[in-house]
């Protein structure tokens, strides 16, 4: 069995009062692609610079290939650790053109296979034709591919991307996304990506982290993140959620009143009769016009390739379900709700307050 590229194990950073990062263990392999999902402030930078070598953790330790490298002791310099590192705001050298950012980390090669290398990787990004311009005269999504270039130009072992998408545009955003993501698949370097955007961890990624206040709580598949979410908090952060009531009986089953679901539980053990709140996501459930049904569509928002509508429950409690742009379910109808999920739902213990996030 090979070693991970970099194995982190309580890995901790404290700043004064604040817990940057708390106790993350983390495992990345040759060649997987991973994303660490969390909202700013999160400590998603902190993470990323403990292991470029940049900071020195409060606790824990940092391997490569079973090498130690970061302890509260010793932190082996950056440019000793085969790790490149991406950061959002690009960084690019202004006064230099491109085909010279992408070298300045090749200048212990001689000439001849220093230019080789530039334009390889140059050509990978597919800026072969724009070597000789400096950075204001590229574009942002340009800059940025310029900047995985000049990363990816010594064969780093991994590479460490701190948001890398977000100064640029939504639609510049998901063909860039796509591009880094063959440019790091194509390479076979295994890669550590940082973001706020749940479609961006879940678009690149082999596996997905969330991160919550400091700690990793979370590392899978982004479906299985996606379908399993190991917290309420998780679910919230990735994806649309909405939670009904229901009350646990044998083999899985709960039943509520969408009828009875087969569930999974989050957490622990699902005791007969123990009250829990199940999570629906929008996929989850269809909808019927139908004067007996369990629910009244609140709210209609037309979003061009899907409708969400918002509908409130008997119970109270409301969900919501994703239809095509064609339906024409008008808010105020009353309506069936039908569980259309073919894997189990996912229940948690119920907790008084009730959670509804975008
Ligand atoms: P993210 O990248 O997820 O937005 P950061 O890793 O930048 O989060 O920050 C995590 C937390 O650590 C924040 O509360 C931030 O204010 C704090 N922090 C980060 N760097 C420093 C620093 N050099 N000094 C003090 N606090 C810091
Ligand atoms: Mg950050």
């Amino acid at each position: 069995m090979t070693a991970p590229v970099i194995r982190c194990s309580k890995l901790t950073k404290r700043f004064d009062s604040v817990l940057a990062v708390d106790s993350v263990d983390l495992e990345i392999w040759p060649g997987e692609v991973i994303a660490i999902l969390g909202r700013s402030g999160c400590g998603k930078t902190t993470l990323l610079r403990l292991m470029a070598g940049l900071d020195v953790p409060s606790d824990g330790s940092i391997q490569i290939e079973d090498e130690v490298v970061s302890t509260v002791d010793y932190v082996r310099p950056p440019e000793e650790r085969g790790i490149g590192m991406v950061v959002q705001e690009y960084a690019l050298f202004p006064h230099m053109t491109a085909a010279s950012n992408v070298g300045f980390g090749l200048r212990n090669l001689d000439r001849d296979r220093r230019d080789s290398r530039v334009n390889e990787v140059l050509e990978l990004v597919q800026l072969e034709e724009l070597g000789n311009r400096h950075p204001f005269e590229l574009s942002g999504g340009q800059q940025q591919r310029v900047a995985l270039a000049r990363t990816l130009a010594p064969n780093p072992v991994t590479v460490l991307l701190d948001e890398p998408l977000s100064n640029l545009d939504s639609s510049m955003r998901q063909q860039l996304r796509q591009e880094v993501e063959t440019i790091l698949r194509s390479q076979r370097t295994a890669a550590v990506l940082v973001t706020h955007d749940r479609e961006e961890a879940f678009a690149i990624a082999d596996r997905v982290g969330v991160m919550i206040d400091g700690k990793l709580l979370q590392v899978d598949t982004p479906e299985r993140i996606y379908h399993f979410p190991a917290s309420r908090d998780i679910a919230a952060l990735t994806g649309s959620c909405d939670f009904i009531p229901g009350k646990s009986s044998e083999h899985g089953d709960v039943s509520t009143e969408l009828g009875t679901l087969n569930c999974r539980l989050a957490a622990g053990r699902m005791d007969n009769g123990q009250p829990v709140s199940v999570l629906v996501r929008p996929d989850d459930v269809a909808l019927m016009h139908d004067a007996d049904g369990q629910g009244v569509v609140e709210a209609r928002e037309f979003r061009g390739d899907q409708v969400i509508l918002t509908v409130r429950l008997n119970s109270g409690a409301t969900i919501r379900s994703r239809l095509n742009s064609y339906s024409t379910l008008p808010a105020g109808s009353r309506v069936s709700v039908s569980p259309v999920k073919t894997i189990p739902f996912v229940a948690y213990p119920a907790d008084s307050t009730s959670t509804q996030t975008g």
